[in-house]
């Protein structure tokens, strides 16, 4: 009644499955059954997923790091933090001895200038007078 059918059994996972089914697979380099298809086509979903899910984690992963972190010792934070503070800090630092950088308005020159003794009193540069 039924067609003969001729069963091969398989060379990559050792199942039988009926030849004409068999499918000449361009990972697995070979005539596989159907259910090494199958299996391969799992295998790659899964690996996918994986993959994503690696990738959420991940992204996840730094989200959850700023909350903790914040309760914690924030250690990365302050790194980043800390040079951008200290240079705010340095510049604009009104030295207690009166000397500060002082730009000539008229052309730019840029010396130190002593707010106390008031010196110079003129720019080096271009004599013009230090109005401060
Ligand atoms: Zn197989
Ligand atoms: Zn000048």
């Amino acid at each position: 009644m039924a067609k003969e059918r001729i069963m091969v059994k398989c060379r990559q996972c050792g199942r039988v499955a009926a030849a004409d089914e068999f499918i000449l697979d361009h990972v697995y380099k070979r005539m596989v059954c159907p259910e090494c298809i199958k299996d391969r086509r799992a295998r790659e979903q899964v690996h996918e997923e994986a993959k994503f899910v690696r990738e959420e984690k991940l992204s996840r992963k730094i989200e959850d790091k700023m909350p903790q972190r914040g309760t914690m010792q924030p250690v990365a934070k302050d790194q980043s933090f800390n040079p951008r503070m200290e240079a705010v800090k340095e510049q604009p630092a009104p030295a207690s001895n009166g000397k500060r950088r002082y730009t000539c308005s008229k052309c730019t020159f840029e010396f130190n200038y002593n707010t106390l003794t008031k010196v110079p009193s003129k720019c080096p540069y271009c004599k013009a007078s230090v109005n401060c």
